[in-house]
């Protein structure tokens, strides 16, 4: 087995994680960290592992798709796994830690590990001097510094992908279940795909069409709906391209509708007319069993944004797979500029691990790091290990970043990743279904690699 020499910059979720694995199979790690002396507007202690905002890892039941991710990685032996399971508070179906005993315990086990190296230092660029002995001849760099990496290394980051592929705002539309959708109401169909004076049915979106009436109880909604908190540093920067729908809406009643909604090119095949406003749904994947709600990134609470977007005329019982959010998180282009093994396609020694990756989530970040330790020791040992199978939450989560889109966002795990269950499922059924098949499916691919 070669050892590896790695440096990893940035000691949050993914970074320890990946640390602990590399570290526990013999591999001596750098790991730099800019905390105490700098830290992030969201920072505030000088633990490792930090978790900024919730103290909540989502739900812990196998029938959800961050459920079977911390299922996966407690299979895996995680150690965020482990410190998360021993930190514990009540909280229903899900599993909430007390942060500050978690991140205590996160730099315990680093400290702990013989074979990692934390150096309490700002890494400014992804050529900075002292990652030169690891970028050269057979080291490796791992940047896993956050969706709140430091001004400098995030430019740096830039100026070697492209500006073009790094993003440093986050806006998410929701996403809804195709089948929980009132298809009496909904047609299929793209802007002028009208033939005849008639929609052609043919089209790659599905269109919710709304009347005036409809339009103005919508808009209503939306002015009043509560909203998130932003952090401070988080106001006030909102780009024109990707301003919360309901900002929009700020605007006036008319905005949407010459906006996202606009009606021209479409003709609502009931009325024979076209409508007030169309609210549009573009699939998510090649099977379209979950679509996003195009034009509609929000930041309104979730309680919130189930009631809001079900009053447009065919979304009354959409049941959401994922919800639209809105916040400051550093991100790279991943199906662009990242190979299939996280490291930069324009510099091959250097690989990204977490938030920055384009997942999204606590859980998804620190898997994403757990995935790159297993793959770098797999590959010193010189058993380079299988991606996981998309359907496993995790394979489902990497392949996220490989699927190229002309708009790439962040994710959080949800089945919608996942590939169409072979069989049609009841709706109730269905997350049972995708949920068994999961776990055959990581429990063979466990099998064939994982020492
Ligand atoms: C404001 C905010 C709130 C969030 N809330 C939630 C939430 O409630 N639930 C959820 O699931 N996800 C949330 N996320 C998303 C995300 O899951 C977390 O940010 C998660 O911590 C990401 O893990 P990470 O390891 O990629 O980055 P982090 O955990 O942020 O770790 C990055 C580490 O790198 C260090 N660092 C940064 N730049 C440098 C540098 N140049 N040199 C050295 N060290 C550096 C940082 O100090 C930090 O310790 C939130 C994100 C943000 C921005």
């Amino acid at each position: 087995m070669q050892t590896l020499s790695v440096a990893i910059v940035g000691g949050g979720l993914a970074g320890c994680e990946c640390a602990l694995r590399l570290a526990r199979y013999g591999h001596h790690v750098t790991l730099f960290e800019q905390k105490p002396g700098a830290r992030s507007p969201a920072h505030v202690s000088d633990f490792l592992g930090e978790l900024v905002c919730s103290n909540s890892f989502r739900s812990d039941e196998l029938t959800s798709g961050v459920g079977l991710l911390k299922a996966e990685m407690r299979a895996l032996g995680s150690d965020f796994m482990a410190v998360a399971d021993a930190c514990r508070v009540p909280a229903g179906k899900a599993l909430a830690v007390d942060r500050e005993a978690f991140a205590r315990q996160m730099t315990e086990r680093v400290i702990a590990q013989n074979n990692i190296c934390l150096v309490e230092r700002e890494i400014r660029s992804v050529d900075e001097e002292v990652l030169r002995p690891f970028a050269e001849g057979r080291g490796i760099v791992i940047i896993a510094a956050g969706p709140l990496a430091s001004e400098s290394l995030s430019s740096s980051l830039a100026e070697v992908i492209g500006s073009n592929h790094c993003y440093f705002y986050d806006a998410i539309a929701p996403i809804v279940w195709t089948d929980s959708l009132n298809m009496d109401v909904v047609f299929r169909g793209s802007r002028y795909d009208v033939e005849h004076g008639e929609a052609t049915g043919k089209g790659d979106y599905f269109n919710c069409p709304m009347n005036r009436e409809e339009y103005e109880n919508f808009y209503q909604a939306l002015l009043t709906a509560h909203k998130v908190t932003a952090h401070a540093f988080e106001q006030e920067r909102h780009f024109e391209g990707c301003m919360p729908v309901e900002a929009l809406a700020q605007r006036g009643p008319r905005t949407l509708t010459f906006g996202p909604l606009k009606p021209v090119g479409f003709v609502d095949p009931r009325t024979g007319h076209r409508p007030w406003a169309v609210l549009q749904l573009r699939p998510e994947n090649a099977n379209a069993e979950a679509c996003n709600l195009v034009g509609c990134q929000t930041k309104l609470v979730q309680g919130e944004q189930v009631r809001v977007f079900r009053l447009v005329p065919g979304l009354e019982r959409a049941e959401f797979a994922r919800f639209g959010s809105m916040h400051r998180n550093t991100y790279v282009n991943a199906p662009a500029v990242l190979a299939p093994d996280l490291s930069l396609k324009a510099r091959p020694g250097v690989f990204l691990a977490g938030q920055i990756t384009g997942v999204e989530g606590y859980v998804e970040s620190a898997a994403c790091g757990l995935w790159l330790g297993l793959l770098l020791a797999g590959r010193a040992a010189g058993c380079e290990p299988a991606l996981p199978p998309a359907e496993t939450a995790m394979g489902a989560l990497l392949r996220h970043l490989r699927t190229p889109s002309k708009h790439f966002q962040p994710s959080n795990v949800h089945f919608g990743l996942m590939p169409a269950l072979e069989e049609k499922a009841h709706k109730k059924e269905r997350k049972a279904h995708y949920a068994r098949r999961a776990q055959s499916a990581f429990e063979v691919w466990r099998a064939a690699f994982v020492r």
